[in-house]
């Protein structure tokens, strides 16, 4: 049994935390492969070591002094070495460090060095091998990741180790320069370990017991989801559920390796154990809610429009050109209602209801902001008679108006559209419906 683990960084902020992840590593010996974040934030109002290592690197290249930050920075290791009692010095890395950071040497390296240092640090308290990223993770002249180069170089090299401790978010072009993955990617170094080393296993901690079933800011202490498809972690996370960078998932899914969100603060939860595909029938119809505030909706409407061949074709050609994505499309016969994002809507507005007038002549363009758009995401839905009409009479009977509704071919989510100010209470009301009434 061979298991990956990931450690974000709110997991590794402090010598306290980094006593839980010893304890969580040592608790199970197949726990082989460690991949790090560099340290997050200890308290709300605090820093993460990622971004302290950006604005020192902007100092640098703007030729003011930053050997202050650079100590900050330093001091956050040091005080996790003496925390742990570690016999050990990050002196010379910071020299050199310094150093580079003179020579300008990248924005990419810079932030890259809160992982470097950090897979140091856990691999003398962990006493296992460390191994550079920037060796074994591989991008192409451009920039671009290259999963096959980096699959044969992980498999090369930790197919000779045991165990080993192996930092994420960066990895190097073939000359040694180092590049970064987007934010929150030692994720996606996590998962590509996992491919490599063909793990039985990803555990991906971090400080929530996994996806919750609702947006806690929103329902008072909502329950975990206990198992979720990659289909429907993709429709939740569309909507604004992050718990896992996006790209994470593709290494592992093709593979065949399920991904295990665990909570570093509460390792007695299970989590959530995301999977290809499972016959584990929910606990309730429903597998989460998500959603998002921000859109803006262009109805349009025709007398015959549904006779006039290449309407639909021509109304989406004025979104190509004025490159405004479409999020959703509702149709009725008549009308057809474009639900884009407010923000990439806003400055070109006028230009494209103009752009709209010309290339279909309507009868009527109605523009509406402010709305929200709810995903009620469940493989349960497909063998659940009546998902649909709960949903709506929970939405009525908290007095919320629905602007739109769209089911997914698959079955898998109804999307509802509401007013902004009825964002709030219609996740709710869904709560209560399909979680609460059960439990
Ligand atoms: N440390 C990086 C960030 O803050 C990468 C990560 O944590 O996954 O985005």
């Amino acid at each position: 049994m061979i298991k990956v683990v990931k450690f974000g960084g709110s997991s590794l902020a402090s010598a306290e935390q980094f006593k839980k992840v010893g304890k969580i590593i040592r608790a199970d010996a197949s726990r082989r492969y460690v991949v790090p974040s560099a340290p997050g934030k200890r308290f709300l109002a605090d820093t993460k070591v990622t971004d302290m290592l950006y604005s020192c690197y902007k100092a640098a290249i703007l030729e003011k002094d930053f050997t202050g930050q650079l100590k900050e920075i330093q001091a956050r290791y040091e005080e996790i070495i003496a925390g742990l009692s570690l016999d050990f010095s990050l002196e010379e890395e910071f020299a050199a460090i310094r150093e580079n950071f003179g020579r300008k040497i990248g924005r990419d390296y810079a932030a890259s060095r809160g992982e470097y240092l950090n897979g140091k640090v856990m691999a003398a308290y962990l006493n296992m091998e460390f191994v550079d990223a920037a060796e074994v993770v591989r991008f192409d002249d451009e920039g671009v990741f290259d999963a096959e180069t980096t699959n044969k170089l992980l498999e090369e090299r930790l197919s000779k180790l045991d165990k080993a401790v192996i930092p994420g978010f960066y990895g190097a072009k073939a000359d040694g320069s180092v590049v970064t993955f987007s934010r929150g990617g030692s994720d996606i170094t996590g998962s590509l370990v996992a491919l490599a080393v063909q793990a039985n296993l990803y555990e991906n901690w971090t400080d929530v017991s996994g996806f919750l079933i609702a947006d806690p800011r929103i329902v008072k202490n909502p329950k975990a989801i206990e198992t979720i498809t990659y289909k429907e972690l993709r429709e939740l996370s569309y909507m604004g559920a992050s718990v896992l960078h996006e790209d994470a998932i593709f290494p592992v899914r093709k593979a065949g390796i399920p991904i295990n969100i665990r909570n570093t603060n509460v390792p007695e939860d299970k989590g959530t154990l995301i999977v290809e595909g499972t016959c584990r029938q929910p606990k309730y119809t429903i597998t989460g809610i998500a959603g998002t505030d921000g859109f803006a909706s262009i109805t349009i409407e025709k007398a015959m429009m549904n006779s006039e061949i290449g309407f639909c074709r021509k109304v989406l050609q004025v979104f190509e050109e004025n490159e405004i994505s479409i999020e959703h499309m509702p149709s009725g016969i008549d009308t057809m209602t474009i639900f884009v994002h407010k923000d990439a809507l806003e400055e070109k507005e006028q230009q494209v209801v103009a752009d709209i007038r010309r290339a279909v002549r309507p009868d009527h363009i109605e523009l509406e902001s402010d709305l929200a758009l709810i995903a009620i995401v469940g493989r349960g839905m497909r063998s659940t008679r009546g998902t649909a009409g709960r949903i709506f009479s929970a939405l009525a009977h908290a007095h919320i108006n629905v602007k739109m509704i769209d089911q997914g071919s698959s079955e898998l989510n109804i999307i509802v559209g509401v007013r902004h100010d009825d964002f709030k209470n219609a996740i709710r009301a869904l709560y209560e419906i399909f979680v609460d009434t059960l439990a």
